[in-house]
């Protein structure tokens, strides 16, 4: 039984390594993706709408450039701290996206309520100022794109990416240091058309 416990304690550990990324201490892209699949799943399942934060740290190549590549590895740290500070944590999901980019997973929150996170994040990182490795301080910023899958949509994991990814670019477009969503296009669902068993391909009636 001892020996039991122990393997289950090892197996927990291993798996939490494997889901957290080394630098920032949050989540990996691994577990993003699969806590992406499992949220939506249920959310859809549920009914609740499900929302979308992608954050992506401003000018982070001159960063590097003029404070050196250490100091970029410290603000990366610094803005997934302040991140995981103002995010709800019990139910809310954030992981490093890939470089500089971070992705807060927001289950049941509708586009407002999403926008209102955002922003909060995005004050959070503006606000304080990070120490470098010489005692001195700088502030950085962030931009940040909004999508929601709302409750009567398509729950597509990827089409809500490519959405947030959208806005996020248009928040660096209009200027950086700003959160813009992508609004969901409100097509009414597409009617399915059997296919006759005779002509064997479906016919659609055109709008
Ligand atoms: P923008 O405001 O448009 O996002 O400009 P940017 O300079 O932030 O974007 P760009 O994609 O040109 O540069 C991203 C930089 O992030 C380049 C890369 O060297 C740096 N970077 C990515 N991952 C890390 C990391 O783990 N540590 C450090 N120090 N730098 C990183
Ligand atoms: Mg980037
Ligand atoms: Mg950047």
């Amino acid at each position: 039984m001892h020996l039991y416990h122990k393997v289950i304690r090892q197996n927990t550990a291993l798996h939490e390594m494997a889901s957290t990324d080394g630098l920032s201490g949050l989540a990996n892209r691994r577990a993003f993706d699969e806590r992406l699949e499992q949220d939506t799943q249920r959310t859809q399942r549920d009914q609740l709408p499900i929302s979308l934060i992608l954050i992506d740290i401003d000018n982070f190549k001159q960063f590097n450039d003029t404070y050196g590549h250490p100091n970029g590895d410290r603000c990366i740290r610094h803005v997934s701290d302040k991140m995981a500070a103002t995010i709800n944590r019990s139910t809310d999901f954030i992981a490093r996206f890939g470089g500089e980019e971070f992705a807060v997973l927001l289950p049941s929150h509708t586009i407002n309520q999403a926008l209102t996170v955002a922003e909060r994040l995005r004050k959070a990182i503006a606000q304080s100022a990070m120490e470098l490795d010489d005692g001195s301080e700088v502030r950085v910023t962030a931009s940040f794109g909004v999508a929601t899958i709302s409750s009567h949509a398509v729950y597509d994991e990827q089409a809500l990416i490519n959405r947030a990814d959208t806005a996020l670019y248009q928040a660096k477009a209009s200027g950086r240091n700003c959160v813009r969503s992508h609004e969901q296009t409100t097509l009414p669902e597409e009617p399915s058309y059997p296919s006759h068993p005779m002509s064997g391909h479906a016919t659609r009636l055109e709008a």
